[in-house]
């Protein structure tokens, strides 16, 4: 792996990334990913337009990993993953509460771009940068072996960590979770849609979600959470 041994002084916004760390090594990649430049000094495509503020939780404790998406602006803005009504969506998927969302012995939070995309032409998010899954997530996974049940958020997450294993679209491969949820094999992998707004006519379409799948990940994640 190619560490980025460009420094950048860390924030208070940036600590909650890597609390519950109790791996030196881990912590010593979480410095190198605090300090990441990739995106605006050897981009694929143009250039990040603004500093890149890295947003994540990962450390040695929490066997449940959320893998999301990329900031938006406001939790570019707060250096706090998924401080805005997706984060609540999510929680209520989950069935916790901030504070248990928020507790890093419970939950890793490593999204596909740790840092803010920027906006496109009508003012959407743009995707996450292409280049930081794969310049991080092998590392930085390598050293959180205790993780038991990892929750692909949407189609970037699904797509990279499930490989030739992803179906074709968002919506077979959720409609499949069994085939990656109930298994021995550890990690399980639970897909999942982005819990967006822009997800309702999905989510109002796809009852079984709702009926099959939200049961399924409240009972591992609480199953999860009593044990620590
Ligand atoms: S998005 Fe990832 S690879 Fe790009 S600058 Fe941020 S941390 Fe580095």
């Amino acid at each position: 792996m190619s560490k980025s041994r460009n420094r950048r002084e860390v924030t208070p916004a940036d600590k909650g990334a890597g609390e519950g760390t109790s791996s030196s090594s881990l912590c010593e990649l979480l410095e190198h990913v605090r300090a990441c430049r990739h995106c605006v000094e050897m981009p694929v495509g143009p250039p990040l337009p603004h500093e890149p503020r890295p947003v994540l939780v990962a450390g040695r404790s929490a066997r449940i990993c959320i893998i999301g998406q990329a900031p938006g602006t406001r939790v570019h803005a707060s250096g706090r993953p998924f401080t805005d009504p997706s984060g609540d969506r999510l929680r209520d998927w989950l069935g916790v509460s901030s504070d248990q969302f928020y507790n890093p012995h419970l939950f890793n939070i490593i999204p596909m771009g740790f840092c803010f995309p920027g906006l496109d032409d009508r003012g959407a998010d743009l995707p996450p940068r292409r280049e930081c899954a794969r310049k991080w997530h092998g590392d930085l996974f390598a050293l959180m072996p205790q993780i038991e049940l990892i929750l692909l958020v949407g189609l970037y997450a699904q797509r990279f960590h499930l490989g030739k294993r992803c179906k074709k679209t968002l919506t077979q491969t959720v409609a499949d979770w069994r085939e990656y949820a109930i298994t021995d094999h550890r990690p399980i992998w639970l897909p999942l849609p982005h819990p967006s707004w822009r997800n309702n006519a999905w989510l109002r379409k796809n009852s079984f979600f709702e009926r099959d799948v939200l049961p399924f990940l409240r009972t591992e994640v609480q199953r999860r959470i009593a044990r620590m």
